[in-house]
């Protein structure tokens, strides 16, 4: 048998948070392995002149001030942003079925910006391309197939047979972690019953800069804004979360169709959809798991948990994670331990765990109000948002939340 590659820390899935944490902890002067089921080399460039909704990728991340933060300490904010990305200043939410409307604004806040909205795969070729510069040792197109406990660390197996050695794994590989089945930490997790529905529309009135969102009682409809090179207002992302058979109802109809729904749904707000792009669904689930660490070993991002994106929050979380293990290792390697050291790992699962399950409990909190019809919830639901939109102090709190500034 080949001797196997040895690393300090071995990062398992490179994603939009795997990419991140492998980058941060080679600064540290950590000896890092990461792996990538994909070829994420091969990412196409984004076309440069936009004249299609085809031309944008479909998954976009609203990123928070606190990661764009993290992503500019990594040295790559720069190379996302000089590609196409849309910094919001109004975010609006209002109930469909009520009268009750919220709406935050940057500029209580003073900021530039409430967040950007940036297309997932220019923030992975960023990433990339400084991984490439990096000493982390890249693996791409190498899928993990097995992961095993030494008795001082892991041995992961690849599908080519190479094996892999380090004294930290950490599973960054998506909702459906296999690494997390593997070591054996288990979840708690819910259907909701719910898909969303994601798509590039081009709209006939500018979408104003403004993260729209209207509640219904069969789930969210969010309108995310889009801006090209040559500034035009016009294309937003939609995330349209449905109750299972409406969207499948919704996911079968034709183009004209669903653009003439789609333009009810948000009540015309940005005038009329002219054009929209192909359309995929996501089911919806909502994960978290029990544990983020086992001895040598930390879940970080989607691997940790998923949420539903009605607040687009989930790569935020992730980046959250991301801070988190960065400064424990950061102690760790500057007090001479060990990267698995046990205190560094349940240091950093204290940090996460609170808050994330604090951000799935509001958002499942959101759906429950708003996904209820009887006359008591809707007329809190109204009354709650018009009071909450009147107190300044409660309300900036809020967005500074979401922001992801109050950490
Ligand atoms: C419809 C929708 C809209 C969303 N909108 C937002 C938003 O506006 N804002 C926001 O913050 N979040 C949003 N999210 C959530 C966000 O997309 C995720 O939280 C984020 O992509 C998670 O990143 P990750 O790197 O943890 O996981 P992933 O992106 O799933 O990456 C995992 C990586 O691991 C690799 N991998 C998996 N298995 C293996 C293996 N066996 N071997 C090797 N490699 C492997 C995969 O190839 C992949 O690259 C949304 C999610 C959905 C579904």
């Amino acid at each position: 048998m080949s001797e196997a590659k040895s690393f300090d820390i071995l990062v398992a899935g490179g994603g939009m948070i795997g990419a991140a944490l492998a980058l941060g902890l080679s600064r540290q002067g950590w000896r890092v392995g990461l792996v990538e089921g994909s070829d994420h080399g091969t990412l196409v460039q984004a076309p440069h002149s936009v004249v299609a909704v085809e031309d944008f990728e479909p998954r976009v991340s609203a990123i928070s001030v606190a990661s764009q933060q993290l992503l500019e300490q990594l040295g790559v904010w720069a190379e996302v942003t000089a590609g196409r990305h849309c910094p919001y200043q109004t975010m609006t939410v209002w109930d469909g079925d009520g009268t009750g409307r919220i709406q935050f604004e940057a500029a209580e806040l003073q900021a530039k910006a409430l967040g950007t909205i940036v297309e997932n795969r220019s923030i992975v070729r960023a990433l990339f391309r400084a991984l490439e510069h990096s000493a982390v040792e890249l693996m791409e197109g190498a899928k993990i197939t097995g992961c095993r406990r030494l008795s001082d660390g892991y041995t992961v197996e690849l599908e080519d047979g190479q094996s892999l050695c380090a004294g930290l794994v950490v599973g960054c590989d998506g909702a459906n972690s296999r690494l997390r089945q593997w070591v054996g930490l288990p979840t708690r997790e819910w259907d909701y019953d719910q898909q969303a529905i994601v798509c590039t529309v081009r709209t006939t009135q500018s979408h104003r800069f403004t993260a729209w969102q209207r509640f219904s009682l069969t789930g969210p409809l969010a309108f995310l804004p889009l801006l090209t090179e040559s500034g035009d207002e016009h294309f937003c992302s939609i995330v349209w979360s449905q109750d299972t058979r409406e969207a499948r109802r919704l996911m079968a109809l034709g183009d004209r169709e669903f653009s003439a729904q789609l333009e009810r749904a948000i009540e015309r707000e940005l005038g009329a959809v002219e054009a929209v792009s192909s359309r995929f669904a996501f089911p919806l689930r909502q994960r978290h798991a029990k544990d983020y660490i086992a001895p040598g070993f930390a879940l970080v991002g989607d691997a940790a948990h998923t949420i539903h994106p009605l607040a687009g929050q989930g790569a935020n979380l992730g980046y959250g994670d991301v801070r988190a293990l960065l400064d424990e290792l950061a102690r760790a390697k500057r007090a001479g331990l060990s990267p698995a050291n046990d205190l560094a790992l349940a240091r950093y699962q204290r940090r996460r765990k609170g808050e994330n399950l604090s951000m799935m409990a509001a958002m499942e909190g959101f759906k429950q109000l708003f996904g209820r019809d009887e006359l008591s919830v809707r007329w809190l639901r109204n009354t709650g948002l018009r009071w909450l939109n009147q107190l300044g102090p409660v309300k900036n709190r809020i967005a500074a939340e979401a922001m992801g500034l109050n950490g």
